[in-house]
């Protein structure tokens, strides 16, 4: 069996990974794709002491820096269950079952699609999810944030100070914002919310030139010519393999304690994946970090 066994291959999972094998115990990372999230990111400006990077680059360094100590790395595996019998065991896709005294699940979330033509295309292109990451890209342009819930009226609200202008397109006929957001929201000058709005293509040559949308009430089409276009719908936890074993929130992320702790004793959690109050690279990392040191405290124990 082994002493740590990483389940996911993201930041997080990579963080935990060389703080295990630091302590010298047999140490492995089972994940679907190393690297997660970052390998879909062009530029990241906002890792602290790296002014420019890319994902992919970033991802190589990541299993680079894993792969100097002594990690079973097993990729294009998918983990499908969690169970405590004396052991921890993960159980694989393909029927393998992978035995460990501690783990530490990093699996990550994903950003939830709007699904319209033009999405895809331009992802990375004029297309983002994360105004923390990208907002600064569109200084000075105009864009628009797709969704009205807590994280789309935030997002414009970080937006609208460095864009020059920001429509919120919320598919109901009302935010679903606290009130305290909206306020704040609609204070601003160079910021218009439509509502009943349902964004139908988002359209563009080498990248986004405008966004279509049509108006649910009146059933007519509109276009607005902008630069960036920002997907607030949703950042969903990759953790529904987990049924029951280790505690959620109502969200599905996973609930975790100081040291990194899940209600599972033994099982660890960092990253995106858990109920961390904010999701970047350098959270992810210093969760793993946590959830690391947390389970060797664990093993020194017991
Ligand atoms: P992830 O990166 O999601 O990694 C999850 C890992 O788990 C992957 O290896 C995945 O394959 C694996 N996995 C999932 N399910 C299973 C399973 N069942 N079995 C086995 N393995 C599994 N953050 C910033 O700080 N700066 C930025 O500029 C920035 N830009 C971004 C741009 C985009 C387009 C996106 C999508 C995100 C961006 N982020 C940025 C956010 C950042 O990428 C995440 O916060 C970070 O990657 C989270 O790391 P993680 O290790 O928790 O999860």
């Amino acid at each position: 069996p082994f002493d740590v066994l990483v389940v996911g291959g993201g930041p997080a999972g990579a963080s935990a990974a060389v703080y295990a094998a630091r302590k010298g115990i047999r140490t492995g990372v089972v994940a679907e794709r190393f690297g997660g999230q970052i390998m879909d990111t062009l530029a990241i400006e906002n890792f602290i002491s790296v002014k420019h990077t890319e994902g992919p680059k970033l991802a190589a360094s990541l299993e680079e820096h894993v792969k100097q100590y002594n990690v079973d790395i097993m990729s294009s595996q998918s983990a499908k269950g969690l169970e405590k019998k004396g052991f921890v065991e993960v159980e694989l896709e393909n029927g393998a079952v992978l035995k460990s005294k501690t783990v530490i699940l990093s699996t990550g979330a994903r950003w939830r699609n709007v699904g319209v033509p033009g999405e895809a295309e331009f992802k990375n292109k004029g297309v983002a999810y994360c105004p923390h990451c990208d907002g600064p890209l569109f200084e000075g342009k105009d864009v628009a944030v797709i969704g009205g819930g807590n994280s789309g009226i935030e997002a414009a609200i970080d937006l609208a100070g460095i864009v020059k202008h920001v429509t919120v397109l919320e598919f109901a006929s009302e935010l679903k914002a606290d009130s305290v957001l909206q306020e704040r929201l609609y204070s601003l000058p160079n910021v218009k919310v439509i509502k009943n709005a349902q964004t139908k293509e988002i359209t563009g040559t080498d990248k986004v030139n405008g966004i279509t949308y049509v108006d649910r009430e009146t059933g007519e089409e509109h276009h607005i010519e902008l630069q960036g276009v920002f997907v607030q719908i949703g950042l969903v936890p990759n953790t529904d393999w987990l049924g029951d074993s280790v505690e959620r929130t109502k969200m599905g992320e996973i609930v975790v304690d100081k040291h990194g702790a899940t209600s599972m004793p033994g099982v660890y959690a960092a990253g995106d994946c858990t109920d961390s109050a904010y999701k970047q690279i350098i959270i992810s990392m210093g969760s793993g970090a946590t959830a690391a040191l947390g389970a060797f405290d664990y093993l020194v124990r017991n």
